[in-house]
């Protein structure tokens, strides 16, 4: 079972067009990990390294396939000179050595001669991303004092700030977020740092979190009112931000939204291409995931060149007129947002072949 995949593993790389994929299995370490680079015609190929457990070989494959397509859409039409790629180290049932597994993937690293760069990502930390330093400079978020860029957090609520705020000027033809009413779903890193900054720009919230201490800390801090886990989609206010899981956009929350922007920070929030279509046909302008949240990689990039802050938050500020033109293509095209945007990066990458 565990070794068998239901489709031929070439069929897997046609379907997500691929690319290349590479595994590793260290006998010493107990190692067994998957890098997946789907587009390096920009630059080496980042993204993020995972380590939670899979029920299958299968699983791992498909998340990293998945995930690194989506790393190379958002790292182009971040204006970055990064390809997409992704990581899976598979974490053990049983006992095992953490320091001896991520120095194994370090070397790993070094086997692909800097062709993928690696990042802190579900299951991963800072400290797992200084054990590969040790071994390969293919690593970013390590510890600031080694020149790392620190939490990606604040910059991603910081592009999705500015995303709504181009959402704003395009959708409603205001410059200020004075007295608008926001949804967020999700009040975690990012969605919390959010909150803090529509506050401060007088935005009034209502919030749902699973976590009911996030919740009254918003409540307390920010004034904001809370909703259920599903009918945050149905406040009647001007923007929902979906900033938890993936899907939240699908058949059951779509019918609900009575806002006139999503515009928020989760990764994939739209079920399928047809829910595109359908928020659309309700009027309402929506930010593409992967254009609104690409505050933390381009942070995370900044590490390659030479970790800078200022230069980090002025391409992040830059989000406001990557959804603008997004927003006015859309709606000159009569064509979903997320369509746009990825034609514009297929036009991108075009470009370089
Ligand atoms: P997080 O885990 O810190 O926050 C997620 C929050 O959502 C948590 O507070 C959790 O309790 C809450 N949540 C989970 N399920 C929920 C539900 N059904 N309803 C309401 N709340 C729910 O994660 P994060 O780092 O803030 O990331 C949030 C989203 O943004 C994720 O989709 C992530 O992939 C995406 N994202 C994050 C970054 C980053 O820099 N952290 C960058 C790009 C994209």
């Amino acid at each position: 079972m565990r070794y068998k995949l239901a489709m031929g593993a070439f069929e897997y790389l046609k379907k997500y067009q691929y690319g290349q994929v590479h595994l590793k299995r260290d006998e010493a370490s107990g190692l067994q990990a998957i890098v997946a680079i789907h587009d390096s015609r920009l630059g080496p190929a980042m993204g993020g390294c995972r380590f939670v457990h899979y029920d299958t070989d299968e699983a791992a494959l498909i998340d990293a396939l998945r995930l690194a397509r989506g790393m190379t859409y958002k790292s182009a039409l971040a204006g970055l000179a990064h390809g997409g790629g992704k990581s899976v180290i598979i974490k053990p049932r049983g006992e095992f050595d953490r320091k001896k597994l991520f120095e194994s993937f370090g070397s790993f690293l070094n086997d692909l001669g800097g062709r993928y760069i690696t990042a802190e990502d579900s299951g991963t930390s800072m400290s797992d991303m200084e054990t590969i330093r040790s071994v390969t400079k293919h690593v970013t978020g390590v510890d600031p004092k080694h020149g790392g860029s620190g939490d990606p957090s604040p910059f991603t609520a910081l592009g999705t700030l500015r995303g709504i705020e181009a959402c704003v000027k395009f959708a409603l033809k205001r410059d200020s977020l004075e007295g608008l009413h926001v949804a967020i779903q999700g009040i975690g890193n990012v969605g919390y740092r959010l909150a803090q900054l529509l506050h401060e720009k007088g935005a009034k919230l209502t919030v749902a979190d699973i976590d009911k201490t996030k919740v009254e800390k918003a409540q307390a801090e920010l004034g904001a009112q809370k909703a259920g886990l599903t009918d945050i989609f149905g406040v009647d206010c001007d923007i929902v931000a979906p900033c938890a899981l993936g899907s939240a956009l699908n058949t059951e929350t779509v019918p609900m939204l009575k806002c006139k922007i999503v515009a928020g920070a989760a990764n994939n929030q739209l079920a399928s291409e047809q829910i595109g279509i359908d928020v659309m046909k309700k009027g309402i302008l929506y930010a593409p995931d992967y254009a609104i949240n690409a505050g933390g990689i381009i942070n995370v990039a900044q590490e390659v060149l030479g970790y800078d802050e200022k230069i980090s938050t002025d391409k992040t500020l830059a989000i406001y007129d990557t959804i603008y033109e997004i927003s006015e293509r859309s709606a000159k095209t009569e064509t979903p947002p997320g369509v746009v945007a990825d034609k514009w990066v297929e036009e991108l990458l075009a470009k370089t072949s």
